[in-house]
């Protein structure tokens, strides 16, 4: 099987994460993708939302999508969650299977300072897509999957959610509901 294997802090998940996964699904021919939500990723300074919360917003998100699976394993993890752990325990579980991992244009531009990268290359396929329409090149060995791009962000939509803006059009609609009725992230 080919296996796609997205980390984030999905705080909250959103339009973009979600379109990213089906077009990575499209472009790389993927059998699934496995979403792990991060407990807290080593490069973002604040912390996230509770996980639980986090993991119910994920749930609503691909409700329907059945080549989309959420694994809970760096959510199990103490403390920041480094991909090459993760790397490793897919590996493990998925021995007969090719691993691609998907990541946005942001995460590409931050991989020199992942805690060991060169071991990461050895254990997985690397995929990246554009998050803005002037994001174009990645170099060798990773992949650049050509999406359209959606220009969403979590931290927009926190941003909003505290202004009073609206956001509803940048996520799925139960997330939305699920955002509304638990008060996450109001001012
Ligand atoms: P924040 O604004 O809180 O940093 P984010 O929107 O970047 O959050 P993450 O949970 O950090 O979301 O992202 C998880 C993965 O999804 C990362 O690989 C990120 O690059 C990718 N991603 C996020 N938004 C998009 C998008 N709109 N298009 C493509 N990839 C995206």
């Amino acid at each position: 099987m080919k296996i796609g294997v997205f980390g984030g802090t999905f705080d909250p998940v959103h339009i973009g994460h979600i379109h990213a996964v089906a077009e990575a699904k499209i472009a790389l021919n993927l059998d699934k993708v496995i979403i792990i939500p991060a407990r807290q990723s080593p490069l973002k300074s604040s912390s996230p939302t509770k996980d639980k919360h986090r993991l119910n917003m994920l749930h609503h998100a691909v409700e329907g999508y059945g080549f989309i699976e959420i694994d809970t394993f760096e959510l199990e993890q103490e403390g920041v969650s480094y991909t090459y752990g993760t790397a490793l325990y897919l590996a493990r579980k998925y021995p007969e299977d090719e691993l691609y991992f998907l990541m946005g244009m942001d995460q590409y531009r931050s991989f020199d300072k992942w805690h060991k990268n060169d071991e990461l290359l050895e254990l997985m396929n690397f995929a990246v897509m554009a998050r803005a329409a002037e994001d174009v090149r990645v170099k060798q060995p990773f992949i650049h999957i050509q999406q359209p791009v959606v220009e969403v962000s979590s931290t927009i939509i926190r941003e909003r959610i505290a202004n009073g803006n609206i956001v509803r059009h940048q996520l799925n609609s139960a997330v939305y509901k699920y955002i509304k009725e638990q008060g996450l992230y109001e001012a």
